[in-house]
């Protein structure tokens, strides 16, 4: 048998399979059963019994209602989603058990507190019929957007570039491996095929049509977001953008990783990153859009060039920089604040921050209109048609205003007569109040009399037992404590009724008006929103600014094809870990007539670096910052590939070779004239022999008369610089070394022709390899070196056009250490090893 309430608790548990049910219980919300298991060691919380009834007792563990968000986050952190479960009516009116229902549902996507201040949380939803449809929200700032492509490819892409933190599914799609990198939730097909959408955006009606797929993934994402938040309009999202993959360069999820651009291959976080040296931004929607940029580089010339014109005014004016950069780090997110507002949630301090943020905008309009930067000024209207609101919020908000919004003291004296006049009466009967202990005390002569207030007796008067035969006729006993009697008089009654009707009242009314004020901001979303859009925007800009003027960009001149010119190029990210100037530029010029460098050198010669550098030069320009260089003329590049490294992808379950292979074939598939390409070391991950006949016939491949996509291609195997003679568009390149005896010093030059060697191990003794285990290798080189005609190769390829460098070739070895290696240790006794030794360095 079970009690009412949990039959209640069980009816609205069943509305929630999936959630763990946050079951609203006076000041706490309760978890049972196995919710209240699954819970309590992820929250760290105590998990106790109640009893549910016939001697059973069910798991039970809580949280304080105050502190909940915490708790939430925690356990959405941990996987998990969570379910609201508020009272609905008041449980003091309520007839029989209080009327409960599901408010919020949490989860990764859905998550609307503690998120990271500079990156976009996205829900996403995918959908398939004859096309793979996307749509993706970010419910924290409202941004809705849709995509639809018949490539699966391109939709992991996208998914990959957007990393949704919960992707929504059609169960049938739910099977596949694809999607195993991702939180998934479930919903069944018919959810997705509901027009739900439509009635909201008519406006955008056309769009819709030409993107079916995509709206259906769309639906059903809106029937997500709507289902988590029941009864919840989410004005703030206020259309439906769309794009198509043509319009931004096309970059596959392994070049963002190698490339670096917003994280980091090695640790976590921004740092080592792109992003972390262009990023000069002060607000939380400004990051944000930087990341986006950096992950979306343009293609159309004329957007870039507008991008640079607005860096170049602003780093001009460095009054102007200056000033905005102050301004910009006193603005709070807006975007996120507008989002709270839209869910309710918003209390009086983010209505300050709002207003106070609002309240910035006639100075920025002021700095834009007094300044020669002219292609900013097209801004200024998105910050006009907000003072008015930010003058009332301002005299409105009390700036000390409490979280909650239940306890009053949410706004300021003058702003509703009706409140202050009702906090005049509370004041002067507190006030009366105080005054009260001290005539008492005289009256009564009672000196340790105390005048005292709890929530269940109200007001009293505290006289000690030693004092009882002291206390006047008129005092009413109430409560006996242990060395005390507390006392009560008809009036302290009625001033106390004064206090509390006051207080109580103005409680309801500061609520009731704090509501009107919020509703006035929502209704003000659409402007708010383009005023934050703009914000972010300019943010941005000064940030590039910003980074140029520190570390000396220039502007990169942006042409439709022809040759790529970079002199004295840099590494935006090595060159700012360098303390010093140390950094050695680098020239890099490739045209469509010599358009594959092929790049010899040691290791850690600084081949990687050049070579995303130049990818790094063409990306920076292309999202409309200034690059790294003395000069720099950049062909718009449709896509960045590279394949970099040999690291293996151990969750896909693929060798080094297979992912390297994978990596390769896509590039070969999808290149075009105008892409660039960055290949380090092909063919690593298999034998010799295998390895250089695919990385030798990859370049001649890129080299066909027909592509001739630039392309940086590093590789150990010098068998390769013989390339420039048979195919004209490819040249040799290779990394400056100098030596000194035994040493070599890098000098990270990078110089026309073929490196003569490879100091493999030199290399190797800069890194600090045993000496004896040094000697072996050379020895063992040496071998190889003799037999270095082998006629395997012969038959591999045509000797005329085979150079023996690299492996096979080293200095003439020491006879000292010929003997060395053919004498057997194992013969020796450890006295005739000793004696030997010896001898030996008698002979060096
Ligand atoms: P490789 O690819 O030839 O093995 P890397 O490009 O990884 O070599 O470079 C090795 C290290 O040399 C880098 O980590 C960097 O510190 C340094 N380096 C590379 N290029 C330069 C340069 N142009 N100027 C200064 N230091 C450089």
């Amino acid at each position: 048998m079970s009690t009412p309430m949990m039959q209640q608790y069980k009816s609205i548990k069943s509305q929630v399979p999936d959630a763990i049910l946050f079951f609203r219980l006076g000041d706490f919300y309760e978890m049972f059963g196995e919710d209240a298991q699954t819970a309590a060691p992820v929250l760290e919380i105590a998990l106790t019994g109640r009893d549910s009834g016939g001697g059973q007792r069910t798991p039970m563990c809580g949280v304080p209602h105050h502190a909940v968000e915490g708790y939430l986050v925690k356990l959405v952190n941990a996987g998990y989603k969570v379910a609201l479960c508020e009272q609905v009516e008041d449980p003091q009116t309520a007839k029989g058990i209080v009327k409960r229902e599901i408010t919020r549902i949490i989860s990764p996507g859905t998550l609307t507190d503690s998120l990271a201040e500079q990156k976009n949380n996205f829900l996403a939803s995918v959908f398939h019929e004859q096309e793979w449809g996307l749509a993706f929200v970010d419910i924290s700032t409202g941004e809705f957007t849709i995509f639809q492509t018949p490539s699966i490819d391109i939709l992991s892409t996208e998914l990959a570039r957007i990393r949704p933190s919960e992707l929504l599914l059609p169960s049938e799609l739910l099977k596949s491996k694809q999607w195993h990198d991702y939180y998934l939730t479930q919903r069944e097909k018919k959810v997705f095929q509901q027009a739900a959408l439509e009635k909201r955006f008519t406006d955008q009606y056309e769009t819709f049509q030409e993107f079916p797929i995509a709206m259906k993934a769309a639906n059903g994402l809106w029937q997500y977001i709507l289902e988590t938040s029941p009864g919840i309009e989410p004005s703030h999202i206020l259309r439906i953008d769309t794009y198509r993959p043509e319009h931004w360069m096309l970059l596959d999820p392994w070049t963002r990783r190698n490339l670096e651009l917003t994280e980091a291959i090695r640790g976590q976080g921004k740092k080592g990153t792109l992003l972390s040296v262009l990023d000069f931004t002060k607000t939380a929607f400004g990051g944000r859009l930087l990341r986006r940029w950096l992950e979306q580089p343009l293609l159309v010339h004329e957007e870039i060039v507008k991008r640079l014109d607005n860096v170049e005014s602003l780093m001009e004016d460095s009054f102007l920089r200056g000033d905005l950069i102050q301004l910009f780090s006193k603005v709070y997110d807006l975007e996120r604040l507008i989002g709270k507002v839209s869910y309710g949630t918003a209390n009086a301090r983010d209505l300050l921050s709002l207003s106070q943020t609002l309240g910035l905008l006639p100075q920025l309009r002021f700095l834009l209109t007094e300044s020669s930067a002219i292609t900013l000024k097209r801004f200024i209207p998105a910050f006009a048609g907000l003072d008015s609101l930010a003058a009332t919020l301002e005299q409105a908000i009390n700036p000390e205003a409490p979280i909650s919004l239940r306890e009053g003291n949410l706004l300021k004296a003058g702003y509703s007569q009706e409140i202050d006049e009702l906090r005049s009466i509370s004041s002067g009967g507190k006030a009366w109040v105080a005054k009260l202990e001290n005539t008492e005390k005289e009256r009564t002569g009672i000196r340790s009399l105390k005048v005292g207030y709890n929530r269940i007796f109200g007001y009293y008067i505290e006289v000690t037992h030693t004092n009882s035969h002291l206390i006047p006729p008129e005092y009413i006993r109430k409560q006996t404590l242990a060395n005390a009697e507390r006392y009560i008089t008809p009036e302290l009654k009625e001033y106390e009724q004064k206090i509390l009707g006051a207080e109580e009242k103005v409680m309801q009314l500061e609520y009731q008006l704090f509501l009107e004020l919020r509703e006035k901001v929502r209704q003000l979303t659409p402007k708010i929103l383009e005023a934050a859009h703009a914000l972010a925007e300019i943010d941005v800009y000064t940030s590039l600014a910003e980074a140029a003027v520190r570390y000396h960009y220039i502007r990169p001149e942006m042409t439709l094809g022809g040759d790529l010119k970079i002199i004295e190029g840099r590494h935006p990210v090595v060159e700012s870990m360098l303390q010093d100037t140390s950094f050695v530029p680098n020239d890099t010029i490739l045209r469509p007539e010599k358009h594959l460098a092929l790049i010899t050198g040691p290791n850690m010669a600084g081949k990687s670096t050049y070579m995303r550098q130049v990818a790094l030069i063409v990306l920076m320009a292309q999202i409309g910052s200034f690059v790294p260089a003395q000069q720099a003329i950049i062909p718009i590049a449709d896509h960045i590939f590279t394949r970099v490294g040999a690291s293996d992808d151990l969750t896909s379950g693929q060798s080094t070779f297979m992912v390297e292979m994978h990596e390769v074939a896509h590039i070969l598939r999808h290149v075009t004239p105008n892409s660039l390409i960055i290949l380090d070391e092909v063919g690593r991950g298999t034998a010799t022999y295998d390895g250089l006949s695919i990385a030798w016939a990859v370049a001649e491949y890129l080299a066909g008369q027909n592509i001739q996509p630039k392309t940086l291609f590093a590789t150990h195997y010098h068998e390769l610089t013989d390339l420039e003679e048979t195919h004209p568009g490819i040249f040799n390149l290779h990394v400056g070394v100098r030596e000194h005896g035994e040493e070599i010093v890098f000098l990270h030059k990078i110089i026309p022709g073929r490196a003569d060697r490879s100091y493999g191990i030199q290399v190797a003794k800069l890194a600090g390899l045993p000496s004896q285990l040094l000697q072996r290798a050379k020895i063992i080189l040496h071998e190889l070196e003799s037999s270095a005609h082998d006629s395997r190769k012969e038959k591999l390829f045509n000797a005329d056009r085979m150079t023996q460098l690299s492996l096979f070739e080293t200095q003439p070895l020491d006879p000292l250490l010929l003997e060395l290696a053919e004498l057997s240790v194992d013969d020796l006794t450890p006295k005739q090893a000793l004696d030997y030794l010896f001898d030996l360095k008698e002979r060096i």
